[in-house]
């Protein structure tokens, strides 16, 4: 799916290789062979081809890179993990700021602190953090980058016990469209540390993020029953009943799936649609078993993979499931109750799913650490709904991708009727609502965005994400 944003920029070979003379990391054109595997991202649909990639090693390169986009008038993307279903991380005949050099991750145990380069994933922060018993809320997949899920919120199986990934944000180094190096934290550059919690891809390139780190693992404890979908009337309301007086540290998703063909699921239970009661409890393992066995006993599950496992092992578990090429396209909105007239629709679409490999996710996020935060801290906005319902559809066959991707839609649009309008904007599908769309994802810190982009990159350069635009 190739989206030509902008039209092709006028570059002379001499202005490109004098570019290419400030950067230490390479500058690959379409004509090298690296190009190919730069320029792709996770979700397959995405087929762009940008005019230069911009391989930064430090945060000079970035410096050099965001001057020289602006100083031509290009069309800017920058790359963290590359995860966004909606290719946000490339671009058609621009350029590409990619992150993939800057992974390093340092740990100050002493303070318990943690800075990771911007081009860092999930997984290159908990392998290290782990070693020392230390965690910081991230996603539930371990490739996925560091930046972009930060940038726009940032949840896990953390965010009872400790929040949102901006919520654990120390301080930021971020270039600006001006081309300056800025630290931004509570005491310093506070406006734009503000707007880079929630609203970040907007505002610059990160180049490191500092995170509060927590004591986590090394085991932590699992229940993952596999409901068949068959016994979701029953199950359902036992699992939101269970959450409503769950500690903090229990964090639980409801996911509507199929058994996948893959090794270590039965064969006899291979494409059986069920809902798996995935939660987690971050503390005291052995506590943890207790205190979730009831959510284990709501039924007699087809399948049960609970139990004591690293943290670091649970961050891979969901992995394979998400590989790099599949067809992704990804709908959130956030739900305002889960009563029976919700719970029978969620039902409804879970058993009518255009292919197997769709995940329905009912996150809960109710109360907790991230539910304490004020809708005005950050730029984030409302913790107020008490779930999220995300579409994860997902498929390998591209002549189903219409049908895939109108399934979503009217899924989506038809559940709005059970929310307030919100949804999360890090599972925002392609965006195609726009403003609309931006607007319903900062709710009230919506205006204040629009200042402090108008401050801070009034030429939009930083426009492949949700977009917030500057005034005129
Ligand atoms: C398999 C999978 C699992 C996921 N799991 C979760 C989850 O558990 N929790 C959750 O909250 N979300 C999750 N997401 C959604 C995820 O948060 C978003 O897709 C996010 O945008 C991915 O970030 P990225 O850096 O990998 O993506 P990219 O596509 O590289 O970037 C996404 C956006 O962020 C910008 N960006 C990235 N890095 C930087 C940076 N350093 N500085 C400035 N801008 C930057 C990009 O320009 C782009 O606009 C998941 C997505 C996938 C595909």
């Amino acid at each position: 799916m190739s989206t030509a944003t902008t039209i092709a920029p006028t570059l002379d070979a001499t202005a490109i290789a004098e570019f290419a003379g400030t950067m230490r990391g390479a500058v690959i054109q379409p004509d090298d062979p690296p190009y190919d595997e730069a320029r792709s991202v996770r979700n397959g649909l995405i087929d762009r081809h940008p005019a230069l990639i911009a391989n930064c090693t430090g945060v000079a390169d970035v410096v050099a890179a965001v001057n020289f986009a602006r100083e031509h008038d290009l069309l800017l993307s920058v790359r963290g993990g590359g995860h966004n279903v909606s290719g946000a991380a490339t671009n058609d005949d621009g350029l590409v700021i990619d992150l993939s050099a800057m992974r390093g991750v340092r740990i100050d145990p002493a303070a318990r602190t943690v800075r990771v380069q911007g081009g860092a994933t999930w997984g290159d922060v908990d392998r290290e953090t782990q070693l020392f018993g230390l965690a910081t809320p991230g996603g539930v997949v371990s490739t996925t980058g560091v930046g972009g899920l930060t940038l726009h919120g940032g949840w896990g199986w953390l965010r009872r016990a400790y929040g949102y990934c901006v919520d654990n944000l120390v301080s930021v180094d971020v270039v600006t469209a001006d081309g300056q190096v800025r630290t931004a934290s509570e005491t310093e550059n506070q406006d734009l540390f503000w707007a880079i919690r929630g609203a970040g891809s907007n505002f610059g390139v990160v180049t490191s993020f500092e995170f509060r780190l927590h004591p986590v693992g090394p085991l932590v404890a699992l229940a993952a029953p596999f409901y068949a979908l068959e016994d979701a009337e029953r199950v359902l309301p036992a699992w939101r009943d269970f959450m409503s007086t769950a500690p903090d540290e229990v964090s639980s998703n409801a996911l509507f799936w199929s058994i996948p063909a893959a090794e270590g699921f039965p064969a006899e239970l291979h494409g059986r649609a069920v809902l798996i009661l995935a939660t987690v409890y971050a503390g005291n393992a052995a506590e943890g078993e207790r205190v979730v066995q009831p959510i284990r006993e709501m039924a007699a599950p087809l399948l049960d993979l609970s139990g004591t496992m690293p943290y670091a092992t649970l961050q891979g578990a969901f992995d394979p499931f998400f590989p790099k090429g599949w067809l992704y396209y990804w709908k959130s909105l956030y739900l305002d109750r889960l009563d029976d007239k919700a719970m029978n629709a969620i039902i409804g679409y879970a058993a009518d799913r255009p292919s197997p490999d769709a995940l329905m996710g009912l996150w809960h996020l109710g109360g907790g650490a991230a539910g304490r935060v004020a809708a005005e801290a950050t730029a984030f906005g409302s913790r107020e709904a008490p779930y999220l319902l995300s579409f994860d559809t997902t498929w390998t066959n591209p002549t189903d991708t219409e049908r895939n991707i109108a399934w979503t839609r009217a899924a989506w649009t038809d559940m709005r009727r059970f929310g307030s309008g919100g949804l999360y904007l890090n599972f925002a599908g392609f965006g195609e609502e726009k403003e609309h769309l931006v607007r319903a994802g900062y709710g009230a810190n919506y205006d204040r965005l629009v200042e402090l982009k108008t401050r801070y990159d009034p030429g939009n350069l930083f426009r492949m994400n949700q977009n917030i635009r500057p005034r005129a």
